[in-house]
C-alpha cells in the first residue's frame, strides 16, 4: 500500500529534483516514446531528466512513494524494446548525466556518469594515449550505462571481451532510492558477492546505473584491416583459428554472408571490393604497433591462407581511408535495419560447431516460409554471435512466427536467443526456450526482493 500523496507526481518530482528536470511536454515525450526496436511506441506521461546521480536516487524514491512504474532510458539505441515505455509508465532518462568525472591516466581507469555516450568516451581517452575498446555501430548515441545494462558486445569482443569485462566498479540507485556505491578501482577484489554483476546485462530490471569505473587499454598506434572472400563457413572457421594463433593483436573477425554484403552495398551505395561474388566474407582487424611489422604480419598470414586455399581472395587496406571503406558495409546495419522495417532482428548465440548447420537450416526454412522477405546473415564470428535480419513483415502474427522459427532452431543447436541485445519485450515470450524454469524462477525472486512493487522496467525480460 502506498501513502496517498497529497500533491501530484509531477510536483513531487519537481520539489525533489527541480522543476526543469521534469517535463510533461508532448514533444519531449514523443522523443522518449521508443528505442530502436519495433516494439510499439508509447509516449510517457512524464520525462524525468536528472542531472546528477543523487537526483536519480531522489527521483526513484519519489516514484517508489507514488508506486509509479518507470522505463529507464539511456541512448535509446536498444533493439529489444526494454527502454520503450509501456502504458502508464513515466520515463527516466540518463541523458544529462554526461560527465567524465575522473581519469587515472597512470593506471588507465576512468570514472564516468552513466549518460556519457560511448563515442565521447572513446575520443576523450584516446587524446591521452588510452583506448576504450568496446565498439558498436550505435557508438554515437548509446550510453555507457545502457552498454552496461545490456552487457553490450560489438566488434572487438574476440580480443577485449564484452562490456562486463570493462567494468571495475558501478554505482547503482535501487528502485527505493537506496544508492549502492560500488566504485571499485582495483582489478582484484574478493570481498563477498560481487553485486555489480547483478546489474550488468539485466536490462534495468534491478536498479539504475548512475556511475561506472571502466578499465582502459593502452591506445594502439595503428589498425590493420582486411576483407577476405571465402568459399564456405568451414573456411571462415579455419581462418579464424589460424589468425588467432598467428596474430595476437586480432581484434575483430566479422562475418558477412553474400546476401548481407549485397544488401549493405545497395543500401549504403557502396561498391563491393571484389569483382566476383563469394559465399562468405570475413572482415579482419588487428590493433597494434604503427611500424610496418603488424601490417606485414597480417599480410603474411593472409598470403599463406591464400596459398593454402583457405581464402579465395583478399583486400588489405593500405590507408585509414581504405580501412573505413572496408568497414562501411558492416557498419551499414543501422540503414539496413531502417530499410527493412517492420523487421525481426536476431542476435542469437550459436556454438561454433553448430553454426554452419544452423545457418543452412535457418536460411532454407526462412526462404521456404517467407519467400517475399529478405533474410540477411552476418555476425561476430569470434564470439559465436550470429545476426539475422528478416523483413519487412506485414503483421504481428508473421513476426511471432518468424521469431519462433529462428529461436527453436537456435535452441536445437544448443545456443541462446540473445547474445548481446537482450530480451526486453520483443524476446520475452521466448526466453524459456534457452533458460530453464528454475533459472527464471530465481530471476523472479531476485527481482521481487530488490523491486517488490515492480516499478522499474516492469513487464520486461521475465515472463
Ligand atoms: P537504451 O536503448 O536506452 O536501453 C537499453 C536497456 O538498458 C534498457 O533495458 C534500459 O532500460 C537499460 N538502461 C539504459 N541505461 C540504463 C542505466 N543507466 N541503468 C539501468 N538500465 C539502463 N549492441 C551490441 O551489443 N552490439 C552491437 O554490435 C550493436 N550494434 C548496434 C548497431 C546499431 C545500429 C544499433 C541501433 C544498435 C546496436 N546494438 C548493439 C544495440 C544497442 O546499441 C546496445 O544494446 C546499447 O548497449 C544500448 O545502449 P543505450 O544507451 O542506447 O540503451
Amino acid at each position: 500500500m502506498h501513502a496517498s500523496p497529497t500533491i501530484s507526481l509531477h510536483d513531487a518530482l519537481a520539489n525533489a529534483i527541480g522543476a526543469d528536470r521534469v517535463s510533461a511536454d508532448p514533444t519531449i515525450a514523443d522523443a522518449h516514446a521508443a528505442d530502436w526496436s519495433d516494439a510499439p511506441r508509447c509516449a510517457p506521461s512524464l520525462v524525468i531528466l536528472p542531472r546528477t546521480p543523487e537526483e536519480v536516487a531522489r527521483a526513484l524514491a519519489v516514484l517508489a512513494r507514488y508506486g509509479q512504474p518507470v522505463a529507464v532510458q539511456g541512448g535509446l539505441t536498444g533493439l529489444a524494446g526494454a527502454a520503450t515505455p509501456q502504458a502508464g509508465e513515466v520515463a527516466l532518462s540518463l541523458a544529462r548525466l554526461n560527465a567524465i568525472e575522473a581519469f587515472d591516466t597512470t593506471g588507465g581507469t576512468v570514472t564516468v556518469q552513466a549518460g556519457v555516450v560511448l563515442e565521447q568516451l572513446q575520443t576523450q581517452v584516446e587524446a591521452e594515449g588510452w583506448f576504450f575498446p568496446l565498439d558498436l555501430g550505435a557508438r554515437g548515441s548509446c550510453q555507457l550505462g545502457g552498454n552496461a545494462a545490456t552487457n553490450a558486445g560489438g566488434n572487438r569482443v574476440v580480443r577485449f571481451g564484452t562490456m562486463r569485462e570493462r567494468i571495475l566498479g558501478l554505482e547503482v540507485a535501487l528502485p527505493d532510492g537506496t544508492v549502492l556505491s560500488m566504485l571499485n578501482r582495483v582489478t582484484k577484489n574478493t570481498t563477498g558477492i560481487d553485486l555489480k554483476q547483478l546489474f550488468i546485462g539485466s536490462e534495468g530490471l534491478l536498479g539504475v546505473i548512475t556511475r561506472l569505473v571502466l578499465k582502459l587499454e593502452p591506445k594502439p598506434a595503428a589498425a590493420q584491416t582486411a576483407l577476405c572472400a571465402l568459399g564456405s563457413f568451414d573456411a571462415a572457421a579455419r581462418l579464424l583459428k589460424a589468425l588467432r594463433m598467428r596474430l595476437p593483436g586480432l581484434s575483430s573477425f566479422e562475418l558477412m554472408w553474400d546476401d548481407f554484403l549485397a544488401a549493405a552495398c545497395e543500401v549504403a551505395r557502396l561498391k563491393s571490393p571484389f569483382s566476383t561474388r563469394y559465399p562468405i566474407y570475413a572482415l579482419v582487424e588487428t590493433l597494434g604497433d604503427a611500424d610496418d611489422d603488424a601490417q606485414r604480419a597480417l599480410e603474411s598470414a593472409l598470403g599463406d591462407m591464400l596459398e593454402t586455399g583457405v581464402i579465395d581472395d583478399v583486400v588489405v587496406a593500405q590507408s585509414i581511408e581504405q580501412a573505413k571503406q572496408l568497414w562501411a558495409a558492416r557498419e551499414s546495419v543501422g540503414e539496413l535495419l531502417a530499410a527493412t522495417r517492420p523487421h525481426a532482428a536476431f542476435d542469437v548465440g550459436v556454438p561454433m560447431d553448430e553454426m554452419e548447420h544452423c545457418v543452412a537450416t535457418l536460411r532454407a526454412r526462412l526462404r521456404e516460409r517467407f519467400p517475399e522477405q529478405r533474410h540477411l546473415f552476418f555476425g561476430h564470428l569470434g564470439d559465436g554471435n550470429l545476426h539475422v535480419l528478416s523483413g519487412p513483415f506485414a503483421g504481428e502474427a508473421a513476426l511471432l512466427e518468424v521469431e519462433a522459427l529462428v529461436y527453436e532452431a537456435v535452441r536445437d543447436a544448443g545456443g541462446c536467443i540473445s547474445a548481446e541485445h537482450g530480451i526486453g519485450v520483443v524476446k520475452r515470450a521466448f526466453i524459456g526456450l534457452t533458460r530453464s524454469e528454475a533459472e527464471l524462477d530465481l530471476m523472479r525472486k531476485i527481482k521481487s526482493v530488490i523491486d517488490p512493487a515492480s516499478i522499474l522496467n516492469g513487464g520486461r525480460v521475465i515472463p
